[in-house]
């Protein structure tokens, strides 16, 4: 029988690492929650939107068109702002910059999570973000808590930026992760908590193919 499964946590503690490889091993879909609020954060900076202004943010979200497409050549679905690939740009420290004050918007959540909900409805998904097992998938069948010491996100996520921008510093990536975390564990709507009914999966010390396995075995439980 196939279920929900949602994995929440920190920023770059391997989330979306596992929960590809956990919905390719199930035959499941994979969605990153996090992409849209990273796309939608790409299309209010690109159009100057102030999401300070509830008006000015209700008008470009209806603007916005969201989809993840099937890429047969990266074999990975990417995300699409209003039909254009944006998979890579959104992964840009300009707009994680950004993303968590976006994400912390009323109205910007209310457009996430409806969409969310609806590509839950097939069932068969794994979808990793911040409040995919509290708000989300409430009554999602595995809940997964992602964390690992600071230090390793912190490099983790350096070596990926860097391959890309060699500009790029640690202290940047670091400072960035830290507000990203803060911003989304004390804002009002929907912050970022264990749900109560989560287990937590510390992959500090554990190599790729331990947490799968781990992951796995819940998942048949
Ligand atoms: O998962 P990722 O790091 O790409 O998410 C980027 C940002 O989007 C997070 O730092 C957070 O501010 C926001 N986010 C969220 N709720 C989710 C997923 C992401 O608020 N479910």
């Amino acid at each position: 029988k196939k279920i929900i499964i949602t994995i929440d946590g920190w920023s770059s503690c391997g989330k979306s690492t596992l929960a590809k490889q956990l919905a390719k091993e199930l035959n499941y879909v994979y969605i990153d929650s996090g992409a849209m609020y990273r796309a939608i954060t790409l299309y209010f900076l690109r159009n100057h939107v102030d999401w300070t202004k509830h008006k000015a943010v209700d008008e470009a979200l209806k603007e916005i068109t969201l989809d993840f497409r099937y890429n047969e050549h990266s074999k990975q679905s990417e995300m699409y702002l209003n039909d254009e690939n944006v998979e890579y740009v959104i992964r840009d420290l300009v707009v994680a910059e950004k993303v968590s004050e976006v994400a912390a918007v009323k109205e910007v959540r209310q457009f996430a999570v409806k969409q969310q909900q609806q590509m839950g409805e097939k069932k068969g998904i794994v979808m990793d973000g911040r409040d995919i097992g509290t708000v989300v998938f409430p009554k999602a069948a595995l809940k997964i808590f992602m964390t690992a010491d600071n230090a390793i996100r912190v490099e983790r996520r350096f070596k990926e930026l860097f391959e890309k921008n060699p500009n790029v510093t640690i202290e940047e990536v670091k400072n960035n992760l830290e507000m990203r975390d803060y911003i989304d564990s004390h804002r009002e709507v929907s912050p970022l908590r264990q749900a109560e009914d989560a287990i937590v999966l510390d992959n500090t010390n554990l190599t790729m193919k331990q947490q799968l396995e781990i992951a796995l075995r819940w998942a048949k439980e």
